[in-house]
């Protein structure tokens, strides 16, 4: 999962606009709904969200390995348990787990370092079950050795810089440190650059006692603390890009899959400093230096290395994958679907990363579950998710997507997502602009576990906005989670949320229930907090007469991002203009704003079930047009328009990626047919608006 500190939030705070009391409801209606949320929003218990945690953390559960169908046959009974309908959809994936992980320094001073993290008895489970092996996932098996380089995070610049002080890493063993970028673009550069192998280590600076006290004692990494995690770039099972990986689909050959060829492994920060301790050659420029207690030079050598890995790839490389649904079928829009994921797997007992959005979910569905049973349910259909093997690259949301896509693609309203969800205070947010004032109107209506107020409350406080018209700002849909198959691939409207705070024990042996309980949630309020949010807003949004989209806010959004694109232009003296695009987004403003106008005048006449079906139908193409079948020109697969992740760092978001992709690379003439191609997918977001408003008027 995306590290939210990581995140870089472009987002600007949006003004307040008038609106009513809730979009997209009649008034009778409107009144009723506060009802079913007030009483919804009541039902999650900490006791119970507690007691979920403990079950599914209870061990180590990686992806392909039997724990998984543990915490499987658990999420299902437990929706089975409160009457929903479920189902298990199992796809078979290229996923090579690790046989061995060694890691030597052969010079000088010949020593094996030690990759375990080790029992904490105090955490009863890191002494009671092994942990999952140091290792990267898709990283290639292999036995190399030579002198180490220090590449910093391993970013593109690093490599420019190391460039310009005639240091390259041709031949040798790169070692990088963690942050700044997905691992899979440091997996990616360093093999790029001719590294023979990769090792990736947590620096003290960014993740351990440079930010607080480390575990037991504090909830920072300590010294031999391990981050896992997966170094493959595209989304989904690499064996079949693009297409759901089902009993009998083709598979591709190895050669051709989209994974390092070099073995990447990860270290502690304790182990690393054996390794960049002796290394000499060139003063670093000041802000490589990291947080280990001497100074840093980058090499090469006169340390060598040596990294072994071997792993089940050419014996047993398939592995099932389960993903599971429960299902609250709706009483009038059946068709139509409202969802709610999160992923199960992790790289240990992963109570924050996901045991904490698994919980999240089901408390949604537990209390969505008993208002069904009291005789209130939804109008439309609520699907309760939750994906294997997200960890390895977002595998079973991806093969689910790909799989079920003809179906999402005509009646998924929105999916949300919930990946760690619970480790501290302060909520975050973030999504589709369409679906943001939703979120914040739900936030306004759920207590703070502060006692200080809504979490909307809270959340603002600790925003520090300038001025009452501004809003808390929220996280664009860039990469790395469940989300990415449904807004990526589909166009499909997204949200996400959750609490966050310090943490160091991401994809580490001690991210278990006892960190959990002493330093993340310990009385398991946020998990519960984060499942009030999700019951109302999947409420808010399944039973609303017109779907409650903000096109408004949308396409303000837009216009922001539009004159960044100008001003790159600029920049580069280029002759392409941008009034196209420009003027083709504010169509978009000025269709939006008529059809909230249209809405909320009709809403409060009486509209026939025909013709809301009518009009949600047409709203639910809005964003679809946004899309593009091709995709990006860098990745097909990306389809949306919008936001995707950037693809020099995977973890920061790109914003109209199709137009500054080629901005970027300096393709004038890209740019220009770029530019050409989203104002015309514009111009039809602005039909499908102008479509849905003449069907109320
Ligand atoms: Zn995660």
């Amino acid at each position: 999962m995306i590290r939210r500190l990581l995140v870089l939030m472009l987002t600007l705070a949006v003004p307040v606009r008038a609106q009513t009391v809730a979009p997209g409801y009649s008034p009778e209606a409107a009144t009723a709904e506060r009802a079913i949320e007030a009483d919804v929003i009541n039902r999650p218990s900490p006791a119970e969200a507690a007691a979920q945690s403990r079950f599914l953390s209870l061990q180590p559960h990686m992806a392909g390995t039997p724990a998984q169908a543990r915490t499987r046959d658990y999420v299902i009974s437990q929706m089975k348990s409160w009457g929903l309908e479920t189902e298990v959809r199992a796809y078979k994936v290229w996923m090579p787990h690790p046989i061995s992980t060694r890691v030597w320094r052969i010079s000088p001073d010949p020593i094996e370092l030690n990759l375990q993290e080790g029992p904490i008895p105090e955490d009863t489970t890191s002494v009671a079950y092994p942990q999952v092996p140091a290792f990267n996932g898709y990283g290639a098996a292999g036995d190399v050795r030579g002198e180490v380089v220090y590449v910093n995070y391993g970013l593109i610049e690093d490599y420019a810089q190391l460039d310009s002080m005639h240091v390259s890493v041709k031949g040798k063993i790169a070692i990088a440190r963690y942050g700044r970028s997905y691992r899979g673009i440091k997996a990616r550069e360093a093999e790029k650059h001719g590294a023979i192998g990769l090792i990736i280590y947590s620096d003290p600076a960014d993740d351990g006692y440079m930010r607080g006290d480390v575990y037991p004692a504090g909830p920072m990494r300590p010294s031999h603390g391990i981050q896992r995690g997966s170094v493959m770039n595209p989304n989904g099972d690499p064996s079949t890009p693009g297409y759901a990986s089902t009993e009998n689909a083709k598979r591709i050959p190895t050669s051709q899959m989209e994974i390092p060829r070099i073995p990447v492994l990860p270290i502690s920060y304790g182990n690393a400093a054996e390794l960049l301790r002796g290394l000499s050659g060139n003063s670093i420029p000041q802000p490589w230096q990291g947080g280990l207690g001497f100074r840093y030079h980058v090499g090469p050598g006169p340390v060598q290395a040596r990294i072994a890995v071997t792993t089940d790839a050419t014996t047993n490389p398939y592995k099932e994958i389960w993903d599971t649904f429960g299902v609250i079928r709706g009483s009038d829009y059946p068709d139509e679907i409202v969802m709610i994921g999160g992923h199960r797997d992790a790289w240990g007992p992963g109570a924050a990363d996901n045991v904490s959005g698994t919980v999240s979910v089901l408390e949604a569905a537990h209390a969505i579950a008993d208002q069904v049973k009291a005789g209130k349910r939804p109008k439309r259909t609520i699907v309760f998710a939750t994906w294997d093997a997200e960890e390895w690259g977002l595998l079973g949301s991806t093969e689910y997507v790909e799989d079920d896509s003809l179906r999402l693609s005509k009646s998924a309203v929105a999916y949300l997502n919930q990946d760690d969800i619970a480790q501290g205070p302060n909520f975050s947010a973030g999504g589709s602009p369409s679906l943001r004032a939703l979120l914040r109107d739900v936030a306004k209506e759920v207590p703070d576990p502060s006692h200080q107020g809504s979490v909307y409350d809270v959340w603002r406080k600790r925003a520090n906005l300038t001025a009452d018209s501004l809003e808390p700002q929220m996280g664009d849909p860039g990469g790395g989670s469940d989300f990415a198959g449904f807004y990526n691939h589909l166009g499909i409207p997204i949200a996400d949320w959750g609490f966050g705070g310090p943490q160091g024990v991401y994809h580490s042996a001690y991210d278990s229930y006892h960190w959990m309980s002493k330093f993340g949630d310990p009385g398991f309020e946020f998990h519960a907090t984060a499942a009030r949010i999700g019951a109302a807003m999947l409420l808010r949004i399944a039973n609303s007469d017109i779907l409650p989209y903000d096109y408004v806010e949308f396409a303000r959004t837009m216009r922001r991002f539009g004159g960044d694109v100008d001003r790159a232009i600029a920049d580069k003296h280029w002759k392409v203009s941008s009034a196209g695009l420009t003027s083709a987004i504010a169509g978009m403003e000025a269709a939006a704003v008529a059809f909230d106008d249209a809405r909320d005048r009709a809403l409060t006449a009486q509209l026939s079930k025909e013709t809301l079906k009518n009009v949600n139908a047409t709203l639910l193409e809005v964003e679809r047009q946004l899309t593009r079948p091709h995709g990006l020109v860098t990745r097909p697969w990306f389809r949306n328009l919008i936001y995707a992740s950037d693809e020099n760092n995977g973890y920061a978001t790109m914003v109209l990626p199709s137009v500054n992709e080629a901005v970027r690379v300096g393709d004038e003439s890209g740019v220009a047919k770029e530019m050409a191609d989203l104002a015309s997918r514009f111009d039809s977001a602005t039909r499908a608006l102008q479509r849905a408003t003449a069907l109320i008027k």
